[in-house]
């Protein structure tokens, strides 16, 4: 499909999904079809434009959850098996449209490539719609959800002393004044469990209540913004601190880190860039 004769906004976020897609890529953080990314991009859609994208017969498919507060939201998201580097190149061939349907119980395919009949949304879809729902309910401002696999991050979960939410952010925040800046509330964290099992999409759901970051151990994390580019740079600065702490690591020295008068003179100033 083409996204370019849908309206204008869903051809503007269609560009920051293919940009972030390339930086996730350029990181290091999207080996193979690694993460996915996806944006509930109903504001954007008004009754003209609605009759315009809609299939006469859109395929519909059931989900094992059911979704009252997204009935009819539109999500573009990343195909299942997608590369990041292809997305980032060719968004309309690895990329799909979709519309959560009125009763909420499952989507319809709105606009997908007719040539590519396998091309489906992202395998962790039910995750994306639930983190979704959830900020929908809550009336939260976030409309992007981004999965990836930071290395720092995720070597960070390597460490047993690091795999305790207070330690991880206290280690994270030390590292650099930006983080407590920039995620003042922490990532939450999350001990391992098998991917796409309940019990890790409910404890994530139960993270993402206080915080914007999720961290899954010894796999990657989750993040979520009001667009794609405030859920990367999310993770990135995170991902920054790690980076800092490894780094002096490999130099042979244990960092010395902020002091705690240090960061909550940064946790003042985070609270007053948030007012
Ligand atoms: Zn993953």
């Amino acid at each position: 499909m083409d996204f370019r004769n849908l309206n204008e906004d869903i051809f503007r976020v269609a560009g920051e999904m293919s940009e972030v897609a390339s930086y996730l890529w350029q990181k290091g953080w999207a080996e193979r079809n690694a993460g996915n990314m996806s944006v509930n991009i109903s504001e954007f859609i008004t009754p003209e434009n609605a009759a315009a994208i809609a299939n006469d017969n859109p395929p519909f498919y059931s989900l094992p959850l059911s979704l009252p507060a997204l009935a009819g939201n539109y999500f573009l998201v990343t195909g299942t098996g997608k590369r990041m580097r292809d997305i980032a190149r060719d968004f309309d061939h690895n990329a799909i449209l979709i519309r959560v349907s009125d009763d909420g119980n499952g989507y319809l395919l709105i606009k997908y490539d007719p040539s590519q009949p396998n091309l489906m949304p992202t395998s962790e879809l039910p995750s994306h719609l639930s983190i979704h729902e959830q900020l929908v309910t809550e009336g939260k401002r976030e409309r992007t959800v981004v999965h990836t696999h930071p290395n720092e991050l995720v070597s960070l979960t390597h460490i047993r002393d690091y795999c305790d939410q207070e330690a991880l952010n206290n280690l994270l925040w030390g590292m650099h004044p930006e983080t407590m800046v920039v995620v003042p509330e922490g990532a939450g964290f999350v001990p391992y469990l098998l991917t796409g099992s309940l019990e890790i999409a409910e404890a994530t759901l139960q993270k993402f209540k206080h915080h914007q970051v999720v961290v899954w151990e010894k796999h990657g994390c989750f993040a979520i913004g009001k667009d794609v580019f405030e859920a990367f740079d999310l993770i990135d600065t995170l991902a920054k601190s790690a980076l800092i702490y490894f780094q002096c690591r490999t130099a042979g020295y244990q960092p010395e880190g902020l002091t705690q008068e240090q960061l909550a003179d940064l946790k003042v100033l985070s609270e007053k860039f948030k007012s």
